[in-house]
């Protein structure tokens, strides 16, 4: 079935239908407000629709917006779910705890970082420990987040570019970008130097939704990596271990990838949100997966996060490339096309059922293979 009603154009459209969708499905709602102000002037808020018998033993955590932009598409997905009978197929023991815009700020204003340039997937790390160090991305962070966009200064950049790539390799120099950092708090993939509104938020949530709880699956939904429309489910775990081999029996061994192996379409990364579930709850069974749809090749993504950081720290949005970036971006998280969204909702449709049925599998099977599109 397909539901491009349910995607949205704007975030304030995009909390609406996720909300009205919750109260038809008769979820409860509870809110937590930004102390940002969005589009307009428009208040921010994380919502948590749930679902399901208070302190069941089973819980499946479904979260949309971690990174702002990308939240279109786990909005979609989570009103889309809610609108086709998902409260349904809860069985008795079984709670659904949607997080809608884990990150409204990112979201409202099309960006990827948080009201502090954070990356969240970067920010649930230790604060009182020092930091961890990058240093191959100090070497270039000028080259990450560039003062100037003039045409010299980008050719000089994509010469940089081109030979750290022959000296690096494309994956090094993926993960050295992309990693994490956390020296330069105007430049990409910035860790932050405090937990952030949304780390703390996601904790009160935990604290109320998962008390009790003794089987969490957690689903962390993204875009930006990999092929175009296809899906793939990420664990930070090595594939020896439990929470790896439960996804593999859950979903398949074809979309389950592992980032400690290098297969993933995602480089290695700690502080991530779905990390933090198996940090927070201690004594449960916890599967937390990131969920990632391929939209562009990478060069292009990470040439549109790169003028966008541009943009936002340097240029502002009166600056006439600022539509024409900002558009380019939008494009990159969240393409104009009602296939890749079919394809999207698809997917997710099907790991959201199969997570379901293996929460309540005392010994897990694969349910039903995905086939993803184009393979
Ligand atoms: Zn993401």
């Amino acid at each position: 079935m397909t539901t491009p009603h349910c995607f949205s154009v704007n975030y304030q459209q995009a909390r609406q239908k996720f909300i009205t969708a919750a109260r038809i499905a008769g979820a409860e709602i509870d809110s937590f407000e930004n102390s940002c102000s969005g589009v307009g002037g428009a208040g921010l808020f994380t919502d948590v629709a749930s679902i399901g018998q208070a302190g069941a033993e089973n819980v499946l955590v479904l979260i949309s917006g971690t990174h702002g932009v990308e939240g279109f598409a786990g909005s979609g997905i989570q009103s889309g779910l809610l609108t086709t009978g998902i409260a349904e197929a809860l069985s008795a023991n079984a709670r659904l705890v949607m997080i809608h815009a884990l990150n409204p700020y990112g979201f409202a204003f099309l960006r990827r970082a948080n009201e502090d340039n954070v990356d969240l997937n970067r920010n649930f790390i230790d604060h009182d420990k020092p930091y961890p160090v990058n240093r191959e991305y100090d070497k270039i962070s000028g080259l990450i987040a560039p003062r100037s966009m003039s045409a010299p200064a980008n050719i000089w950049a994509t010469l940089r570019f081109l030979w750290y790539r022959l000296v690096f390799g494309n994956e090094k120099l993926q993960r050295i970008v992309t990693q994490g950092q956390y020296a330069h708090p105007d430049g990409l993939f910035f860790g932050g130097h405090f937990a952030t509104w949304s780390n703390q938020t996601l904790d009160q949530i935990a604290t109320r939704q998962l008390a009790g709880a003794g089987r969490v699956v957690v689903i962390d939904l993204h875009t930006g990596l990999g092929p175009y429309g296809k899906g793939e489910i990420i664990l930070s775990e090595p594939e020896q271990n439990p929470a790896y081999q439960r996804a593999v029996a859950w979903w398949g061994e074809a979309r389950v990838k592992s980032t400690e192996s290098g297969e993933s379409v995602s480089s290695h990364l700690s502080g991530t949100v779905k990390l933090s579930f198996t940090r927070m709850l201690v004594g449960a069974e916890v599967t937390a997966v990131g969920l990632e749809f391929g939209t562009s090749p990478p060069l292009e993504v990470f040439k549109a996060l790169r003028e966008e950081n541009w943009l936002h720290q340097q240029a502002g949005d009166n600056h006439p490339l600022a539509a024409r970036i900002k558009q380019q971006f939008l494009k990159m998280f969240y393409p104009d096309d009602d296939l890749w969204k079919q394809n999207v909702w698809e997917q997710s449709e099907l790991v959201v059922r199969q997570a379901l049925a293996g929460l309540e599998d005392e010994s897990p099977k694969v349910i039903d293979a995905i086939s993803p599109p184009g393979s």
